[in-house]
């Protein structure tokens, strides 16, 4: 049986694009990261990317079927045989029925990783990386508030539904890098997905 692809959760900050890396370079899977791919949209000059950068630029979700239509491509281009990890979508309810139905369609089982981690450390990780990467949305405090509202109030019913399936799998995002890299890989190889 192919191995499961990975959906992965945990506020901004948690860590999980970090963790997503280093479980691609090791293991093989290639990651569909939402924001980075809205982030390309944003970047061409099109009417489309000026939506999108309005949606991102404030701290909003980008409208229900522009990110959809984006996630049914990506899935459907990439062969059954490739492992996906899927880092910030579904991000809500609709957003996870529709998700649900095109993972169904492209005959792909996956399993669910939430990132735990509390808002204090969550804002005071997002204020370095904007630093670094010269984020516009991390370096603004009312955006990153308003994400972390979005997450609260759309994205944790997501999770708590992927828990309820038995598809869910928590792990403590708080401890370093590496740390928690080790509780990941010790699931992967103790196959526990
Ligand atoms: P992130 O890089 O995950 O923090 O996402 C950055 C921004 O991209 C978010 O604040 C949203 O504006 C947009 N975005 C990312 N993922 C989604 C999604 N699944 N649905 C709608 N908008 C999204």
């Amino acid at each position: 049986m192919r191995a499961m692809d990975l959906v992965f959760f945990g506020i901004q900050g948690s860590g999980k694009g970090t963790q997503a890396a280093r479980l691609a370079g090791e293991f093989g899977y290639e990651i569909f990261e939402a924001g980075g791919e809205l982030r390309k949209i944003a970047a061409s000059s099109t009417t489309l990317g000026q939506t999108v950068k309005s949606y991102i630029d404030v701290g909003h979700l980008v409208p229900h079927k522009i990110i959809m239509q984006v996630v049914k491509e990506a899935v459907r281009k990439h062969p059954k045989s490739a492992k996906l990890i899927f880092d910030g979508i579904p991000r809500d309810p609709d957003q996870m029925r529709d998700f649900d139905a095109i993972m169904a369609d492209a005959k792909r089982p996956f399993t669910c990783i939430h990132f735990l981690l509390n808002d204090e450390e969550a804002v005071r990780r997002l204020i370095g990386r904007a630093k670094i990467q010269g984020r516009a949305d991390d370096a603004k405090t009312e955006t990153i508030r308003r994400r972390m509202e979005t997450f609260k109030t759309k994205t944790l019913p997501v999770i708590q539904e992927y828990d309820r399936q038995g598809r869910l799998i928590e792990v403590d995002g708080s401890r370093n890098i590496e740390d928690v890299y080790k509780d990941v890989q010790k699931m992967m190889k103790q196959k526990k997905w």
